[in-house]
């Protein structure tokens, strides 16, 4: 057994915190199948308890270019609007083909307005970009009929290869059911990656639900290097104890799982939707959450929706960036960050002790 599992066995209540075992045979679920924050034991989620004890007993966590703590920038796409995409694809098409008159009797104003929350993919990079970050756009690949379907992925192909073509990740963000289901998470896998032309290696679920341990054998059994859905929708922090990449073990078969999970900590709609904050008291927990993870020399994977990137919400995720750019904090995609972890700590990912 990998030495990190065998350091955090010899303390049971570590032990059952990093697996999450009250999660296997939970007394209630919501009706989105989640364990919630409230059904947990844990009081605690606001300390990485099992990261802190593995840094005091010698994991060393590194960044590139010895950069202190990383910060894992990320997106999901549940909506965009396919109205402005369909004009903004047929006057390009048009223009390609040298049909200026049909090009430019489109409505070109409304293309440009780029602040549009369903249409801000590039702004959002060059936003990032000022900071010196990068990030993961996690994209739903619903077909008509699911729920929540609102576009088509086919529709965006020439904005999914500028996302591409920047050096930011396109991930695929896993519908309602997907979570529990074999079948449709890998043909949703290759749905986006026919569209990508490229592998896809990272994964979020809708409504981040996520069933313990089995969406991580799903995941791992359908190709997936990494998962980042596994933080609580209901309270931001550290779901298991970590705030470092790790892979996952599986009390029933008695073996790690093949995947890195890189865990969410902090979602915008966790802040202001469940926990009913305000936005100086969320700054305040954000903040908490950015120190103890530099403490810790972890990764905090913050979670943005395309459509809270106007107004109040913007600027908060502004501050964000601006606060983690002066630490110095590594902000860059979930593939960046997996490919580094598994570069560096090897198969399974964890950290030499
Ligand atoms: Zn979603």
């Amino acid at each position: 057994m990998d030495a990190v599992f065998k350091k955090i066995k010899q303390d049971q209540e570590l032990w059952e915190l990093f697996t999450k075992k009250e999660e296997y045979d939970p007394i209630l679920l919501d009706k989105y199948g989640r364990f919630p924050y409230y059904l947990s034991t844990q009081r605690n989620v606001f300390e990485p308890e099992v990261s802190d004890f593995l840094i005091k007993n010698g994991m060393n966590p590194e960044y590139p270019e010895g950069r202190k703590f990383a910060v894992c920038l990320t997106h999901d796409i549940d909506f965009v609007c396919t109205g402005m995409l369909n004009t903004a694809t047929r006057t390009v098409k048009a223009l390609k083909k040298g049909q200026f008159v049909e090009a430019s009797i489109l409505p070109f104003s409304r293309i440009n307005k780029r602040w549009n929350p369903l249409w801000n993919f590039r702004q959002t990079m060059e936003l990032e970009e000022i900071y010196g970050a990068k990030s993961t756009f996690y994209f739903l690949t619903l077909d008509p009929g699911n729920q929540d379907f609102t576009f088509s992925i086919e529709e965006l192909e020439e904005e999914l290869g500028h996302i591409l073509d920047d050096g930011w990740e396109v991930g695929l963000h896993g519908g309602h059911e997907a979570y529990n289901n074999p079948t449709e998470i890998k043909r949703k896998k290759q749905k986006l990656e026919k569209v990508l032309k490229k592998e896809v290696i990272g994964y979020r679920n809708h409504y981040l639900r996520f069933k313990t341990p089995k969406t991580w054998e799903l995941l791992a059994e359908a190709g997936f290097s990494y998962d980042s859905t596994f933080g609580y929708y209901d309270c931001a922090g550290f779901r298991n104890g970590m705030c470092h990449p790790f892979s996952p073990y599986d009390l029933n078969t008695g073996k790690e799982i093949d995947i890195l999970e890189i865990p969410l900590s902090i979602m915008d709609t966790t802040l202001f939707s469940h926990m009913h904050l305000d936005f100086k008291q969320a700054w305040k927990l954000t903040e908490k959450l950015i120190l103890t993870t530099e403490r810790h020399r972890g990764v905090l994977t913050i979670l943005w929706h395309n459509t809270n990137m106007q107004g109040d919400y913007l600027e908060f995720y502004k501050k964000i960036l601006q606060y983690c750019a002066q630490k110095g904090a590594w902000m860059t995609s979930g593939a960046q960050i997996c490919n580094w972890w598994k570069k560096k700590y090897g198969n399974y990912g964890q950290a030499e002790m």
